[in-house]
C-alpha cells in the first residue's frame, strides 16, 4: 500500500513536469509577447520623457511621440490564433489614458487631410474578438499616410504577413516612421491638424518570420527569413509591389537611431540585419 501510494505521487509528479514550459506559459503574457524582440528606443513609461513614451496593449506595445502625435514605433506579435472573422470595428478614436495635458489625436485632426489614418499594427491582424479590433482603431496606432502606399504597397505587405500566420508562422513585426514631410491627396504637408500631427517622410516595417514553435529568441538563427522595408510617403506607390521597397534593418538603425531585435545575440543581429530579403512577395 505505502509504494502504492509512492508511485501514484511520482507519476502524478512525472504529469505535473510534462505541463510546465517555462518560456512559454500556457497562458502567454501578450504584453511581453509583443515586445519580445526588444524595445526599439529604450520607451519608458516616464511622462518626463513624452516623445518617446512606452504605452503597452494586449494587442500591440508602442513608443509615442507627443511632440509628433504620432508612435516612433509599434511592435507586435502575430500568429494564426491572433486571426478570426471579426468585422472592422472603424472607431477610430482618442487613445485617453493618455497623461494629463496631453493632446489626444482624434479622428478629425485627419478628416480633409488628404492623408488616411494609417494604421501601424493592422486591423486585419487582430480579428478574433471585437475588443481586439477595436484596439488597432485608437489613433495612437496611426500616422498620416499617403492613401496609395497605405491602400497599395503597405496593404499588400500586411495581406502577405497573415498568409504566413495563417500557413503556420509566427511573427515578429514592428513599423515606424521617421522623416518629416509627405505628399498625400491634397499635396505636400509637414503636419496635419494645425501642427498637432507631423506627416512623416517614410515608414518602414521588420518582420522576423519563425516557424511555429517554442523558445523563440533561441531559435532565431543567421538564416532566419527577416523582411524590412522603407516606403517613401508619397502618392506615387498604387500598384508598385512591396518589394520594390526592401532594405535593411541596418539602414532604419542608421536613419532612426534605434536598435531593432536587441533581445538577439549580437552575432546574430549583424547577419540578419545586413541582409535584404530577396523572398517571394506573395502567398
Ligand atoms: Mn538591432
Amino acid at each position: 500500500m505505502k509504494y502504492l501510494h509512492l508511485s501514484l505521487l511520482l507519476l502524478l509528479l512525472a504529469f505535473s513536469c510534462e505541463k510546465k514550459e517555462p518560456d512559454e506559459p500556457m497562458t502567454p503574457d501578450l504584453e511581453e509577447f509583443n515586445m519580445l524582440m526588444g524595445n526599439p528606443s529604450q520607451a519608458t513609461k516616464e511622462t518626463s520623457n513624452p516623445n518617446n513614451y512606452l504605452i503597452t496593449l494586449p494587442q500591440y506595445a508602442l513608443s509615442y511621440n507627443r511632440t509628433r502625435g504620432i508612435p516612433n514605433w509599434v511592435s507586435w506579435y502575430l500568429n494564426s490564433t491572433w486571426l478570426g472573422d471579426v468585422s472592422r470595428q472603424e472607431d477610430f478614436r482618442p487613445y485617453t489614458d493618455l497623461p494629463a495635458g496631453w493632446h489626444q489625436v482624434s479622428n478629425f485632426d485627419y478628416i480633409g487631410s488628404g492623408f488616411d489614418r494609417g494604421h501601424s499594427c493592422p486591423s486585419g491582424d487582430r480579428t478574433v474578438i471585437a475588443a481586439d479590433n477595436s484596439a488597432t482603431f485608437y489613433m495612437i496606432n496611426m500616422i498620416p499616410q499617403a492613401p496609395q502606399v497605405n491602400q497599395g504597397p503597405w496593404e499588400k505587405l500586411e495581406t502577405y504577413c497573415r498568409s504566413l500566420a495563417r500557413r503556420g508562422f509566427e511573427l515578429y513585426i514592428i513599423t515606424g516612421s521617421y522623416g518629416t514631410g509627405g505628399t498625400g491627396n491634397n499635396g505636400y504637408a509637414t503636419t496635419i491638424a494645425g501642427g498637432k500631427v507631423a506627416v512623416p517622410a517614410a515608414a518602414w516595417k521588420a518582420i522576423l518570420i519563425l516557424p511555429i514553435g517554442q523558445n523563440d529568441l533561441s531559435r532565431v538563427t543567421e538564416n532566419t527569413r527577416l523582411i524590412t522595408v522603407a516606403i517613401p510617403n508619397e502618392n506615387t506607390a498604387a500598384n508598385l509591389s512591396w518589394g520594390n521597397y526592401r532594405t535593411t534593418v541596418n539602414q532604419i538603425e542608421i536613419t532612426t537611431g534605434y536598435d531593432l531585435f536587441s533581445a538577439l545575440p549580437a552575432s546574430i543581429q549583424s547577419v540578419l540585419e545586413a541582409r535584404t530579403d530577396t523572398g517571394p512577395t506573395e502567398e
